[in-house]
């Protein structure tokens, strides 16, 4: 395929609401490369079919839920640590073979950077154990956080992802809780991430922590970013914490995935600042 052609989407079920197009879009626009990002409503009966026409089609492609996973068995080949996390979120097309990647560990990471959160803000406590907290507790143990406390509301699955987390050979003290210990382990946190869609818009709103308190020595972070502030990061700034939301994690895989896809240093040369202006401005009236 030529450079004047590459074309590049994100598909999802749903996908209306995805911000991708514009990110890329506005990139290409600043950096003048000749290349398009749209949109594809793909349901899951159908992935199978539209993943195959994409290898003659697409330079590469992004995939929100519900695909992360179930787009597996599709792919020729898969990064080490998409293989890890169990979840891939951008595919590269090479001469019609099909390659995955995880870039949302590498986004959260950025965002620790970034703001400059280091592992001295431990005990973390992770809210979720879905794709997201995978990728942002992989991210976690990269950058040597050493006391990380998953709470999820099947219980279940936050053991799971602590026997997983143990095998990733890190020396970090990991440990699965329920919604019963959150107070406990909320008061002792320093860091706290939520991983859940509680608060997104389409989920209606809500707050992972209830009725709970956040102390202003804490920082709160939230995966989500529609809305920009959720009542998660509100009740932490209203308390005088430090927050952050999702957006700077969602900017950052979606740069990693562009050095992917094109093979240069895209995210060096492109001004964060400016991506989040623009797609806050894109989402400021979002409740
Ligand atoms: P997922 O795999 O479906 O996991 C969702 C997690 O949230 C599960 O642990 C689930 O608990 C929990 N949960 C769902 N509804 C809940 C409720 N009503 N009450 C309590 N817990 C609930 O989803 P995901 O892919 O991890 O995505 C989670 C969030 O991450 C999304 O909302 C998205 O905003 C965010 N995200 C952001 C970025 C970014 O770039 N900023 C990237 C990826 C994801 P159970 O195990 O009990 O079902």
């Amino acid at each position: 395929m030529s450079e004047a052609t590459r074309k590049f989407a994100v598909i999802g079920d749903p996908v209306g609401q995805s911000l991708s197009p514009d990110l890329h879009n506005r990139v290409f626009g600043q950096l003048d490369i000749a290349a398009s990002y749209g949109k594809r409503h793909v349901s899951p009966e159908n992935l199978v079919s539209v993943v195959a026409g994409f290898r003659s089609e697409l330079d590469g492609f992004n995939i929100t839920v519900p695909h992360k996973t179930a787009i597996i068995p599709c792919l020729d080949e898969i990064s080490a640590a998409a293989e890890t996390i169990g979840a891939v979120n951008c595919v590269q097309v090479v001469a019609g073979k099909l390659i995955g990647h995880n870039t949302d560990h590498t986004g959260f990471s950025r965002l620790l950077e970034k703001n400059k959160i280091t592992n001295a803000e431990s005990p973390v406590l992770v809210l979720g154990a879905g794709g997201a907290a995978r990728a942002v507790v992989y991210a976690l143990l990269e950058r040597g956080f050493e006391a990380i406390a998953i709470v999820n509301r099947t219980p279940e699955r936050a053991r799971e992802m602590v026997v997983w987390a143990g095998r990733l050979g890190k020396s970090a003290n990991l440990q699965a809780a329920t919604i019963a210990d959150l107070d406990r382990l909320l008061t002792a946190a320093r860091l706290v991430i939520n991983c859940t869609p509680l608060g997104m818009t389409s989920h209606g709103g809500g707050n992972p922590l209830g009725d709970l308190s956040v102390s202003a020595n804490q920082i709160l972070i939230d995966t989500i970013y529609t809305p920009l502030e959720t009542e998660f990061l509100r009740t932490g700034r209203l308390a005088g914490a430090r927050t952050v939301n999702g957006l700077e994690m969602f900017i950052y895989q979606g740069l990693a995935a562009l050095d992917i896809w094109l093979g240069k240093n895209i995210s060096g040369r492109i001004y964060g600042r400016d991506l989040k202006d623009f797609l806050s401005n894109r989402l400021k009236n979002v409740k």
